[in-house]
């Protein structure tokens, strides 16, 4: 129909197609001028032999109309699925995690009457990469991958969000104290996008401590800014202290597209009782209405919802000792009130040119590409039987004439030269070479190193270079080194 927006929706499992069904209901009661397009995603299609739960007529539909309404989905217990929402947001370049946690005091208990606080995630990165590797029988590992484009645009887009929604402070956690590297590059460039927003204040916390104060006194805390697994944690520790993880909806943005939801699970457990509360799903979509430019109905939904709660309708997660109503009757009560406006709680108006879309963050203008020298190679050997002093040794009289070893580390920390008997020692051995007195090397000196490696009979499975860049080390040294 002309005039109305294709989006596409997904109901999901477990608790899904109630809360979808009661959150449609008063959407279309709003006059949201929306067309849903329903796909099947989710455990039907994982249990149909499917890893990534979703099939090709699911991609074109979310392609074609870039918004994404989605109720949770189960994930099979096992090996071999993957996670079907990691997969969407990365696939369809959704890499700003929008999180709002609001408390609703007195009617929805909460320890925290005052609190207001966004959660801004990066979406695509960090070890939600997923590229993990088994290298030897003891030793996994899960890359941690933070890049510079990345982090500005999920930092920039805080403070845009910030900007738009009158917002005065952005906070970034990490954990760079330990992650000079990885964590490092995300509080830097966090620190650089700062100054262009001289009007909105910002400050950095560690985040287990940054987590600790948030759990004990979010009423400091505004718009939340980090990376990717700390944002997955917090926001649902955020979610769950302001009330309950049932209430918090959770907008996925993306330069072209976009996916709205409920933070909270399928909660198998409750479904098909009309139990469910369809808050957090409810929420989602009026982030939705917002992203596509249907404020007045946005503004309409969100007030009835409040005043909803204020005249104590309450699913069976947030009555507590209180009566409670199910998903149906709440979904109506919350259309009854259509219309009506919050007097206790604060009403909300996206109609103003303020708490509306936030605007794409700007690109940052290109950086000069860095000189890079090569500086020497990691190679990871595998071996269950010698002892530090006894590897450290034989890798020496590999070394030469390019390389000298400088060191071989377990797990992180420095067990040669200068060991200490207590370390413990897995499977897993750096062996750290550079080149001998600032001599240049080459890839074909790495190659020739190998060779020797293999011609002793030693495993090497893989290698990273090291690199300077513009001068500047490019790699963490160990522990004790
Ligand atoms: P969950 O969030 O589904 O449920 C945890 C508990 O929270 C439930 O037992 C219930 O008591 C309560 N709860 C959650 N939502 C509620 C609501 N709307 N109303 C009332 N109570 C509610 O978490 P889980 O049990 O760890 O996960 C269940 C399944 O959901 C798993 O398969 C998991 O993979 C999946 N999951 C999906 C998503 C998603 O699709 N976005 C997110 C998280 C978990």
């Amino acid at each position: 129909m002309a005039g109305k927006v294709p989006i596409t929706v997904a109901k999901g499992d477990g608790i899904g197609p109630e809360i979808m069904d009661a959150t449609l209901h008063i959407l279309m009661e709003a006059g949201a001028q929306i067309e849903p397009e329903f796909i099947e995603i989710g455990e039907k299609v994982y249990l149909a032999g499917n890893t990534s739960g979703i099939g090709p007529e699911a991609w074109e539909s979310l392609r074609r109309t870039k918004v994404f309404l989605k109720a949770p989905i189960t994930t099979p217990q096992g090996g071999g699925y993957k996670s079907l929402n990691v997969t969407t947001r990365k696939a369809l370049g959704l890499y700003a995690n929008v999180r709002p946690c609001v408390s609703y005091h007195p009617f929805i208990p909460t320890k925290h009457p005052n609190m207001n606080v966004v959660i801004i995630r990066e979406n695509e990165e960090d070890t939600y990469a997923g590229i993990e590797h088994q290298q030897t029988p003891d030793v996994v590992q899960c890359l941690k991958l933070i890049s510079r484009p990345g982090s500005e645009k999920i930092i920039r887009y805080a403070f845009e969000y910030a900007r738009t929604y009158n917002r005065r402070k952005v906070t970034c956690f990490t954990k760079d104290n330990i992650m000079k590297m990885t964590d490092g590059l995300f509080h830097k460039i966090f620190d650089e996008i700062a100054a262009e927003y001289p009007d909105i204040e910002s400050e950095h916390w560690i985040v287990d401590i940054g987590m600790a104060k948030m759990a004990d006194t979010p009423e400091q805390f505004d718009v939340i800014v980090m990376p990717n697994l700390y944002g997955d944690i917090a926001s649902d520790v955020a979610a769950q202290i302001a009330g309950s993880v049932g209430l918090a909806g959770s907008a996925n943005i993306g330069d072209q597209c976009a996916m709205f939801e409920a933070i909270h699970g399928s909660a198998p457990r409750r479904a098909g009782q009309n139990l469910a509360n369809p808050s957090g799903l409810l929420h989602g979509a009026i982030m939705m209405l917002v992203h596509i430019g249907q404020y007045e109905v946005a503004t309409r939904v969100h007030n009835a919802w409040l005043k909803t709660i204020e005249d104590g309708v309450y699913t069976y997660d947030i009555a507590k000792d209180r009566p409670s109503v199910g998903t149906k009757e709440f979904a109506q009560a919350v259309v009854d009130r259509l219309g009506q406006r919050p007097e206790q709680l604060p009403a909300v108006d996206y109609t103003t040119a303020r708490e509306r879309k936030v605007s794409a963050p700007a690109k940052t203008a290109p950086r000069p590409v860095p000189r890079r020298d090569l500086d020497g190679v990691d190679v990871f050997i595998y071996n269950a039987e010698t002892s530090p002093e006894a590897l450290g040794r034989r890798l020496e009289e590999l070394a030469g004439p390019e390389f000298q070893l400088v060191m071989v580390s377990n797990r992180g920390v420095k067990v040669y030269p200068g060991g200490f008997p207590e370390t413990f020692t897995s499977d897993h051995w750096r062996c750290r070479f550079q080149p001998l007195n600032g001599r240049e090397m080459s890839h074909k000196d790495i190659r020739s190193l190998l060779e020797r490696v293999e011609h002793a009979g030693l495993e090497w499975i893989k290698i990273e270079n090291l690199y300077l860049f513009d001068g500047q080390r490019g790699y963490s040294l160990d522990q004790g080194e």
